[in-house]
């Protein structure tokens, strides 16, 4: 070790790690990756196999659990391989049960919140891929935060494990994963897809790609290279507004991808893969409601596979003069809408009493005596 290297201190060193991402996990490798892992610790290809079944079927949270694997081998990667470095920190319950939040801590110190929303149906996880956001939506609190770093793969599967271990304890089954906690997912692919893959492999948790949503606010060259991925996830576009000139002030990245792109993406996408597209579409008094906007939204759309999800806007500090249409308005516009011949549905937020609604989350655990959120 030089001189200089030797004089790093702690900080500087915690600083270069956060710098270079997270250290590596279990839930980083998909199954190739761990098998090579263990060959290297002489471990025949069997093993990284029975070590997904006991990771992602059975769902344990330690090495300690696997007990088909000799005593040395569990000691070597509990050191050398951590499940997972996510901390749970806190769980916040809504009165009725129906939406859990559950808070981590991440190996450098910041927090991570995941949401669990339980339908007599099916049970929702919905993921952060980020600290923060670079988008910077007007009317999101995530996006006030800026960004901080990406999550890595390991640390959003991390995630959906502790969700569907939860789930199970609840006698449920995990059955949707939506990327609509913090973040852009689409400004972390790689690790995103990494995600999925994970998530759906055989060996693991099998978990079905269309029942996996990623949500972007329209990030065009990825839309095509989604259209691409063998895997079948689902795309939902956060589209807000029907033009450019007001879907310029409610998303910033408007400015480098148009709607008319993005939609043309949107063809493009239902012409490759054959799948529909979900458009979300927050719902803002005065600003994006009008009768006549809900006409050209529908004549954006005509023609293409797809579904629109009205959410009533949450109101958050990000914007503080923005609020919530009247009932009223929210079921006339989505009526405009549906009536035009685009399927349309009001989705209204789980979680608004504890602040994990959309748009809500927003860390402000480092700074505050109690679990963040608007
Ligand atoms: N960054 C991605 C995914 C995370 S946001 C995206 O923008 O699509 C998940 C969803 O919540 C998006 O559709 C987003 O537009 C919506 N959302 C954000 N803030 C909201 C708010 N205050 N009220 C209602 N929906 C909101
Ligand atoms: Fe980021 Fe999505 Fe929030 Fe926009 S709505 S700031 S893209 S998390």
């Amino acid at each position: 070790m030089s001189d200089d290297t030797s004089t790093i201190n702690q900080e500087q060193a915690s600083q270069l790690q956060v710098r270079r991402g997270a250290p590596q996990t279990f839930y980083d490798l998909t199954l190739d990756e761990l098998t090579e892992r263990l060959a290297e610790l002489r471990q025949p290809a069997y093993r990284a196999r029975q070590m997904y079944h006991w990771a992602y079927q059975q769902l344990v949270s330690d090495y300690a659990e696997m007990n088909v694997l000799p005593k040395s081998l569990r000691a070597d990667l509990a050191e050398s391989l951590p499940l997972t470095h996510l901390e749970p920190v806190q769980e916040i319950q809504t009165d009725d049960g129906e939406t859990i939040k559950l808070l981590f801590r991440t190996h450098d110190g910041n927090h991570i919140e995941t949401v669990l929303m339980f339908y007599p149906d099916r049970v929702t996880v919905c993921v952060s891929c980020q600290i923060g956001c670079a988008v910077g939506c007007s009317f999101c609190a995530t996006g006030m935060m800026g960004l901080t770093r990406n999550l890595t793969a390991g640390e959003m599967v991390g995630q959906v494990v502790a969700a569907a271990r939860r789930t199970r304890g609840l006698d449920r089954q995990l059955s949707n994963i939506v990327m609509m906690g913090m973040g852009e997912p689409f400004q972390n692919y790689e690790a995103t897809m990494k995600m999925a893959r994970i998530l759906n492999d055989p060996e693991g948790m099998k978990f079905g790609a269309r029942r996996i949503t990623v949500s972007t606010s329209g990030l065009v060259p990825f839309i095509d290279k989604l259209a691409d991925d063998p895997l079948q996830v689902k795309l939902a576009i956060s589209l807000h507004a029907p033009n450019d000139r007001l879907r310029d002030t409610l998303v910033p990245l408007n400015r480098r991808w148009k709607v008319r792109e993005l939609v043309d993406a949107c063809r493009r996408y239902v012409d490759t893969t054959g799948r529909r597209v979900s458009f979300e579409y927050c719902l803002i008094k005065d600003v994006n409601d009008s009768d006549e906007t809900a006409r050209e939204l529908a004549r954006l759309l005509r023609g293409l596979l797809c579904h629109v999800n009205i959410i009533p806007l949450n109101p958050t500090p990000a914007e503080p003069s923005y609020e919530r249409p009247s009932e009223a308005r929210i079921h006339r516009f989505a009526q405009i809408v549906d009536t035009a011949g685009i399927p349309t549905s009001v989705r209204y937020s789980r979680g608004v009493d504890i602040a994990a609604a959309c748009g809500q989350l927003r860390i402000e655990h480092e700074n505050a005596a109690g679990v963040g959120g608007a």
